[in-house]
């Protein structure tokens, strides 16, 4: 397989990477209600000071090399009965309670969870935080689903007061269902990214988010242009790119709501840093790939559309690529560019059966996260979506296990997004964002759990039988922001947002 990856190019030599551009002349037009956000956020950046130690005791799971790449068993750590201490927002050991806790400080003592599972923090590769509000809305494919709900429920986004509202809740219920790290679209909107980025900072979840980028086929209200998307992306990613935990994704929605200008424009945007993200859509329906041919006659593939305007590269993450070819798949893998598998959102739209096992073919391995895709997908739960993407791989005739499954929700995705050096394990170095399954969380998953025979058994029953309600807590950089058994379960109550 890897010799017909160098034997059948699909893309000019031109386009296979990422093009060098001039740097084009930057606009401010930031309202000064954008810029009051920035400064909050920027003040309590400010106001972080050194945590001190902290520690949690419990069993715990976590990863030490790629399960689609060796045997599952000899990828998971699991410790019973483990330590974790963290200084100043950082895991600084990790090990069994007994060999490590003359590690702690005198009279400090760990949180200690009985009866739960301590995993890395879940890693969501793609979801549109607008959306929430219309998740499970009925009776439609991708492109009328886009107009009938989408559309319409992005134009709320040009007041600010909403997008701050709808980014609260959104992650408080990230935060509930254990997920620490999200590649997140906004709108056109730069007051919806502002207003998301405020947020976050808010959490200090290391978070990566972008002003969505469309210049044709969408309502007018939601379309930019080309250098107004360039001017006010510019503008975004000088205000949140690297501002404390926060990234910035160039985010062209999909081909058919850019013009050949902003694609252009959008790989302009990644050559003015080194380390931009880049999120789009790619091959999630038929009707669309049939539609991006028309619109793109000149290209050879859907991906060759990206790849002509420097799109596919490292920190690239493609959501759904449901119907992809060989050579797709050589391409991505060459480039190191990455897909979202979004299992639920797949499912509910009829999109199709994303090919996880050819993806990941060790012989030319691509780069796989998962993706809740709310609101087309139906939970914002990896628990939920891990349900999902297991019975997707039993229709394309394969067992996604349970082991492979948690990588995928936790280092697999932050191996996507290149975040793999700092989230998805628990080991020294690492940031501490971590989530505290609870394997007495329904009547049903503690009767089911009483004949689970090992490890791999009880991941598995959490992933068909757990969703929100399996998180017991959730700890980001080093602090506990939410704890179910609490009178306020969130380190800040809505009524602070
Ligand atoms: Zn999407």
């Amino acid at each position: 397989m890897a010799e017909q990856c160098r034997a059948t190019p699909r893309v000019s030599d031109e386009g296979a990477g990422r093009r060098r551009r001039g740097r084009r002349r930057p606009v401010s037009c930031a309202g000064a209600c954008l810029l009051r956000q920035s400064a909050h956020a920027l003040r309590l950046e400010a106001s972080r000071v050194t945590r001190p130690i902290q520690a949690l005791r419990g069993d715990a799971v976590t990863f030490r090399a790629d399960p689609f790449d060796r045997p599952s068993a000899e990828c998971l750590v699991y410790q019973e009965d483990a330590l974790v201490i963290i200084e100043d927002g950082r895991i600084t050991s990790f090990g069994g309670h007994a060999e490590t806790r003359h590690l702690l400080p005198e009279g400090l003592e760990p949180v200690h969870y009985t009866d739960c599972l301590i995993s890395a923090g879940f890693v969501d590769a793609h979801v549109h935080y607008p959306q929430m509000q219309v998740i499970g809305s009925y009776g439609a494919e991708l492109l009328d689903w886009l107009t009938t709900y989408t559309f319409v429920e992005e134009q709320k986004f040009a007041d600010p007061a909403h997008a701050a509202m709808v980014a609260g809740r959104f992650l408080r219920e990230l935060l509930r269902a254990g997920t620490t790290t999200a590649m997140v679209y906004c709108t056109v909107h730069p007051q919806s990214v502002d207003a998301f980025f405020a947020e976050s900072s808010l959490w200090n979840t290391r978070m990566i988010a972008g002003k969505v980028l469309m210049d044709r086929n969408a309502p007018a209200a939601l379309l930019d242009t080309a250098q107004r998307g360039y001017d006010e992306s510019l503008d975004l990613i000088d205000r949140w790119h690297g501002k404390g935990r926060q990234h910035y994704a160039v985010t062209p929605r999909f081909a058919p709501t850019s013009t050949e200008a902003q694609l252009d424009a959008a790989g302009a945007l990644l050559t003015t840093r080194d380390d931009l993200f880049l999120q789009t859509h790619l091959c999630e329906n038929l009707k669309e790939i049939e539609w991006v041919r028309e619109l793109f006659p000149a290209r050879s593939s859907y991906l060759d559309v990206y790849a002509h305007s420097g799109l596919v590269g490292r920190r690239s993450v493609f959501g759904h690529a449901v119907h992809m070819h060989e050579g797709d798949f050589c391409i991505c893998h060459q480039a190191g560019a990455a897909l979202a598998h979004c299992p639920t959102s797949n499912l509910f739209l009829g999109s199709g059966l994303f090919p996880l096992f050819e993806a990941v073919d060790p012989t030319r391995p691509v780069r796989v996260g998962l993706g809740t895709d709310v609101g087309g997908g139906t939970s914002l739960s990896q628990l939920q979506t891990l349900n999902e993407a297991y019975k997707v791989a039993a229709l394309k005739g394969r067992k996604l296990d349970a082991i492979q499954a948690f990588y995928l929700a936790t280092l697999g995705g932050a191996r996507a997004l290149y975040l793999d050096d700092r989230i998805g394990r628990i080991a020294a170095g690492f940031d501490a964002d971590l989530c505290v399954l609870d394997l007495k969380a329904t009547p049903l998953i503690d009767f089911r759990r009483q004949v689970c025979r090992d490890i791999t058994d009880l991941l598995f029953v959490l992933m068909t039988l757990g969703d929100d309600r399996a998180v017991r807590a959730t700890w980001v950089a080093g602090e506990c922001v939410y704890d179910r058994e609490r009178p306020e379960p969130f380190r800040y109550p809505a009524a602070s947002a």
